[in-house]
């Protein structure tokens, strides 16, 4: 069957709620297809913190010199000068105003009082929503939509592209029961589809290291359909090998561990001899292939109460503390001695590893591995040690798109019709994209490609 509309958005992440919803306020008819039976893609799953200079947490906590240039810097210089500058500076510069927008506009709800520093970042510089996860974030886009009747078809896989006459006009789809149904688009296709990280197949093909030994955080859903409808009709993709494990997961799932992000307020990661062998705020591919070459290859991330505090990681993500409890991932201990027992660490050394920790919080100077954040005292217990090991994250690469959106061909021509935003472009975040850095870039490119199809 057919179904008529001016702009067709694929795939229901943050890229392609907030394409949809700025295509609909320009006044266009629009329809969301997900192949799932549920919206939200990786970013329902994410810790959905977004990277954003100058923002009002910033200026409530008195941090000052923040600055989209000096995002950009950080951002092309984590992504070893492999994403495209003019491109980079775009998401920089837009982020202030897409997260207004989400606040005002979405009614996303941010923590007022925190912010993180991921890996990578010259700044605190990353809102965190409500919970700490995508759920936030999700719940009021699919609320947006719902209030301006967009319509979201469900268990809807896109197929094909078509294209008549140079120009794509329409999705071929497949629903549940196997009917085609052709979505055609009067003013333009946006594709959000996401990236590649669950199909082992196309991680192998562009990079064999990414084989099936390493599991993955993503949802099943993204398996780079987007990336290869737009290639059969002629578009350039870059950055293909350049596959992201994130360092601390579940080493039975593969599953992201969000509770340990009491990381990024301290905590401390040692391998099975006890010691610590990498600074914890480092680049996520340089902690993973750390974490690689330990003993087994997985860490232990140690923690107390104190750095918990900081920003009430475990209170927020007590349902996943709960499951590792149950797997026996981690344990809470009220002794160094009782913690190293549990996972039969050396205790001598993890002892002395902790001191020294606990020296460097005081004087303010990590001597072994010059830690960027604060390092926390953890001569208090109790002590939380987690078990992890990496798995794949996000997949940096994909479509080629300007600053329009649009994707190009392999001359740089845009292809007429077809846009595209989100984890299924490939063009900024390099060999490694970091902490925080995916949110702002789905959802200043997804506004984007909204607007631009909203101009026809
Ligand atoms: P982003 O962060 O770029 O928005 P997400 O992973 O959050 O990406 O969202 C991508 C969404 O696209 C997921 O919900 C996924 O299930 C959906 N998707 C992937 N391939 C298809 C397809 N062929 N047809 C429809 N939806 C798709």
């Amino acid at each position: 069957s057919d179904q008529h509309y001016d702009v067709v958005v694929v795939g229901s992440g943050g890229a392609g709620f907030s394409a949809a919803i700025e295509a609909k306020e320009a006044g266009k008819s629009v329809v969301l297809i997900e192949k799932m039976p549920a919206v939200g893609g990786n970013t329902l799953i994410s810790g959905a913190e977004m990277n954003v200079p100058n923002n009002w947490v910033q200026k409530k906590l008195g941090i000052k010199g923040d600055s989209p240039e000096k995002m950009a810097e950080d951002t092309i210089k984590g992504g070893d000068k492999l994403g495209n500058p003019h491109m980079i500076q775009v998401m920089t510069e837009h982020a202030l105003d897409a997260a207004t927008w989400l606040k005002d506009d979405i009614k996303v709800e941010f923590l007022d009082d925190q912010l993180f520093q991921f890996g990578g970042h010259s700044y605190k510089r990353a809102l965190i929503p409500k919970g700490h996860t995508g759920q936030e974030v999700i719940t009021k886009f699919k609320a947006k939509a719902d209030k301006l009747d967009i319509p979201i078809k469900l268990n809807t896989t896109a197929k094909e592209l078509v294209k008549e006459d140079d120009k794509v006009t329409a999705v071929k789809a497949e629903n549940k029961d196997g009917d085609t149904i052709t979505y055609h688009a009067k003013d333009g296709v946006i594709l959000t589809t996401g990236g590649f990280g669950s199909n082992v197949d196309m991680r192998k093909k562009y990079n064999a290291k990414m084989d099936e030994s390493y599991m993955s955080t993503v949802t099943e859903g993204s398996t780079g359909d987007g990336i290869v409808m737009a290639e059969a009709i002629g578009a350039d993709l870059t950055n293909m090998e350049n596959i992201q494990t994130y360092p601390i997961c579940n080493p039975k799932t593969g599953v992201i561990s969000l509770l340990a992000d009491t990381r990024f307020d301290g905590a401390i990661l040692v391998n099975q001899e006890g010691n610590r062998f990498v600074e914890e705020l480092e680049r996520r591919d340089v902690i993973s292939n750390a974490i690689l070459k330990q003993t087994g290859g997985y860490t232990y991330q140690i923690w107390n109460d104190k750095i918990n505090d900081i920003s009430g990681t475990m209170s927020v993500h007590e349902a996943e503390y709960n499951e590792l409890k149950k797997q026996k991932l981690i344990t809470k201990a009220d002794t160094l001695e009782e913690a190293a027992a549990f996972f039969d660490i050396d205790v001598n050394n993890l002892k002395e590893t902790v001191k020294k920790v606990n020296d460097y919080a005081k004087t303010g100077k990590d001597k072994d591995f010059n830690h960027r954040g604060k390092l926390v005292s953890l001569e208090e217990g109790p002590y939380y040690i987690e078990k992890a090991a990496p798995s794949v994250h996000h997949t940096m690469g994909g479509l080629v798109i300007n600053d329009k959106t649009e994707v190009l061909d392999k001359e740089g021509k845009p292809i007429p019709g077809l846009y595209a935003a989100g984890e299924l472009t490939g063009v900024i975040h390099g060999s490694n994209r970091l902490g925080g850095n995916a949110i702002t870039d789905i959802i200043v490119f997804g506004r984007i490609a909204g607007q631009e199809v909203g101009k026809k």
